[in-house]
């Protein structure tokens, strides 16, 4: 077989990734390099992201290898604040890969729509493991842009009947409305008490820097997926529910510096050995969830590894089907 650079580099557009690539394509793609990661067999690479001194830019890289799947590469970007007024996503991301056999190119996909649906894999994945199987109430918190990909991925993993909602800032929940109901999904807004208190399943995905959700809120059984934070200082959650919880994370290093579990580490109400790697779950080598009073928690810090699993799909599938640009390497 040729290697994947010999036959030339794919570049994969937005739009075709939108078109190529189904959730069920991503939650198979996240849960096997969770459970690579898990093996040892799937390393993500220190991530570099600086302040670049213009446009008031955040840039950075996300990289890393599986061995298993063989998928090397990166995914360069950050977060543009002044691209909203050029009619441009803020946040705006490109993977590269490369022939793990030769070092060479082999593809460039578009990231920004992967990493939505990358993410919206990860607490699928968790939900789809952790969650108690008659979870009936998904709540939701947060309503921005990754809360409808966070939604339609979730509702595919249990028979959820009603969608609760609540949002920092309430004129924005309309939005995820409507995508509850284009499901056939009953919709309330409720107060964040309320919502712990319906809720089988929470998932968080907010840029928040204090805790929305307070412990003592939430329902014994409860899955909390813990979504939206992702750097040093941000915070979705009271501490004490993670104390409370039995945790699970994407990667440990990641969850302990930038994910949830920095703040109960710091507090010392946790230690990084109280965190299980989901991919153990996915293995086998971890049971899970342990009974149905259990409350659970994921901690999806979001990794490299993660973008690359999900762009090798859209290349190959692309690549099949002479979609995007073929570009050779001469
Ligand atoms: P968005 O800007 O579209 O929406 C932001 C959301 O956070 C909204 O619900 C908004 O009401 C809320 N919010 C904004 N400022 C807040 C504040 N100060 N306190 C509390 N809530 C606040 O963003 P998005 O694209 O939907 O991303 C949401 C979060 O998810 C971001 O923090 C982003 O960094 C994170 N994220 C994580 C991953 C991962 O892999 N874990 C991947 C992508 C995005």
């Amino acid at each position: 077989m040729d290697s994947q650079a010999t036959q030339g580099i794919v570049i994969v557009p937005e739009a075709i990734c939108e078109e190529v690539i189904t959730r069920a394509d991503a939650f198979d793609a996240v849960e096997q390099v969770f459970a690579a990661m898990a093996r040892g067999d799937a390393c993500n690479f220190p991530v570099v992201r600086e302040a670049i001194g213009h446009a008031d830019a955040l840039y950075g890289f996300k990289g890393g290898f599986d061995k298993s799947g063989l998928t090397l590469g990166l995914k360069a970007g950050g977060y543009w604040p002044g691209n909203m007024a050029k009619g441009l996503t803020n946040h705006q991301s490109t993977v590269c890969l490369f022939d793990p056999d030769t070092g060479q190119l082999s593809a460039l996909v578009g990231g920004n729509y992967l990493t939505a649906l990358r993410t919206a894999a990860a607490s699928s994945v968790s939900i789809a493991y952790l969650a108690r199987k008659d979870s009936r109430v998904l709540g939701m918190v947060g309503a921005g842009h990754q809360s409808a990909f966070q939604l339609r991925a979730a509702a595919e993993q249990r028979s959820f009947q009603k969608v609760v909602a609540w949002n920092p800032h309430p004129e924005m929940l309309p939005r995820l409305q409507a995508v509850a109901e284009e499901l056939g999904l009953a919709f309330e807004a409720v107060s964040p008490e309320e919502l712990g208190a319906q809720a089988d399943v929470i998932i968080t995905i907010t840029s928040a820097f204090e805790p929305l959700l307070m412990a003592g809120w939430i329902r014994p059984g409860t899955h909390v997926a813990c979504m939206g934070t992702d750097t040093r200082g941000k915070q979705e959650v009271d501490p004490a529910l993670l104390a409370r919880a039995t945790v699970f994370a994407d990667e440990i290093a990641q969850s302990v510096s930038i994910g949830e579990a920095q703040h109960a580490i710091s507090r010392g109400l946790i230690a990084e050995g109280d965190i299980t790697p989901i991919g153990a779950v996915i293995e086998g080598t971890h049971p899970g969830r342990r009974s149905p009073e259990e409350i659970t928690l994921f901690d999806g810090t979001g990794v490299g590894l993660q973008d690359l699993a999900v762009a090798a799909v859209a290349a190959r599938i692309a690549r099949a089907r002479g979609l995007g640009a073929a570009v050779s390497l001469g």
